[in-house]
């Protein structure tokens, strides 16, 4: 028998047949040539080869297997006794490649998310904050082993403790062995008897955690901070999963913030611009001085050193920046009228539109006058 010729080749089906076309073909040649009707002298090899290539392809693991890892040379395959055909099968296809005995199934907990709204002060100085976090935790009664303390789980009965089960086929021509999660312990190899009055077997409980969140100075909105095991419980031996701290930032009444620099807008009146002076301005500590010069223009900015926020990584913090504008007064007092028009009248009526004063500024500044 030609044990290298292809498995798809041999039952004359292309390579992505569906396995209705791979059943079809082989029922059609295993009719054809099994030897009891057929009296060809190559017809029991033939159909040993069909035998074979079915067990392969109708198996949609083993045609994985098969596809990845192409065909070892299985001459005698066929009359193998029932040991030495399903270590072949194990070894070659794959199942043998897994750990003997039960298999440790440790699975990782889900991470969490936890959205988490700061005020801007907060943001800025770094807090501490309690959050309550519903999450899976490991049963503190039966510690995650699922059975009733006291009472111990039991070797289980459906795959004598390795986990696994084989099924078996057996066909005129051996027994076609394939291995597989054990459906009654899920491959552990145990089973609970007597389940835990907690978690009825479930291994971990549902708890409200109260935890404690440090946030660093200097946080925005969009920061995610990690909290290291806070998660939910693993299984079987997993590590737990993380806890996620998403958080956003409120807004503050008046200061802007870009990256560490924060923006104050301060409205000032015409004389404190035209004249100068001293003005009080809330920064993030208290308030501090500023001094406005005289001519001080709508739109004009002062910097306050190290006055915006701490930088998140690294030493030092922002400025604060606070640009001026000129109130124009409003709800005149008869006096405050008469002081106007007095200053109007030392003004002069001529007033020069912006960009005409610039273009003179510009030419004086040519000409040097
Ligand atoms: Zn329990
Ligand atoms: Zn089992």
């Amino acid at each position: 028998m030609s044990a290298r010729r292809d498995f798809y080749e041999i039952l004359g089906v292309p390579r992505n047949a569906a396995q209705d076309d791979i059943k079809r073909a082989y029922r059609h040649l295993a009719r054809q040539y099994h030897p009891d009707v057929n009296k060809s002298p190559n017809a029991e090899a033939r159909f040993k080869e069909i035998n074979e290539a079915y067990q392969v392809l109708n198996d949609p693991q083993k045609r994985a297997n098969y596809d990845r890892f192409g065909r070892a040379d299985m001459g005698g395959f066929g009359d193998m006794g029932f040991g030495g055909l399903s270590d072949i099968f194990e070894d070659f296809f794959g199942f043998g490649m897994r750990p003997r005995g039960p298999r440790a199934r440790a699975q990782r907990g889900s991470d969490l998310r936890y959205d988490l709204t700061l005020e801007f002060e907060e943001a800025v100085f770094g807090c501490e904050k309690e959050i309550e976090v519903s999450r899976l935790d490991t049963c503190p009664r039966c510690h995650g082993t699922g059975a009733e303390p006291g009472t111990e789980p039991i070797r289980c009965p459906e795959c004598q403790g390795t986990g696994q089960v084989r099924h078996v086929r057996q066909s005129l021509f051996g027994s076609f062995v394939s291995m597989t999660t054990c459906p009654r312990c899920h491959g552990e190899g145990e089973v609970v008897v007597t389940a835990c009055g907690e978690c009825r077997g479930d291994r971990r409980v549902r708890v409200t955690k109260t935890l404690e969140v440090t946030t660093p100075a200097g946080v925005d909105s969009g920061v995610r901070l990690r909290l290291d095991g806070e998660g939910e419980a693993g299984l079987w031996g997993g590590p737990p999963g993380n806890l996620y701290v998403h958080l956003s930032v409120k807004r503050h009444r008046y200061f802007k913030r870009q990256d560490s620099n924060i923006f104050l807008e301060l409205p000032i009146n015409i004389a404190q611009a035209a004249l100068g002076d001293e003005v009080e301005v809330p920064t993030l500590e208290g308030t501090t001085t500023l001094a406005i010069p005289a001519g001080t223009q709508t739109g004009e900015t002062f910097r306050l050193k190290n006055r915006g926020i701490p930088h998140l990584r690294g030493d030092g913090r922002g400025d604060q920046l606070v640009t001026v504008y000129v109130v124009t007064p409003t709800n005149l007092t008869e006096e405050q009228r008469e002081l106007l028009k007095r200053l109007s009248k030392s003004l002069g009526k001529e007033v020069i539109p912006q960009s005409e004063k610039g273009f003179l500024n510009r030419i004086r500044d040519a000409l040097n006058l």
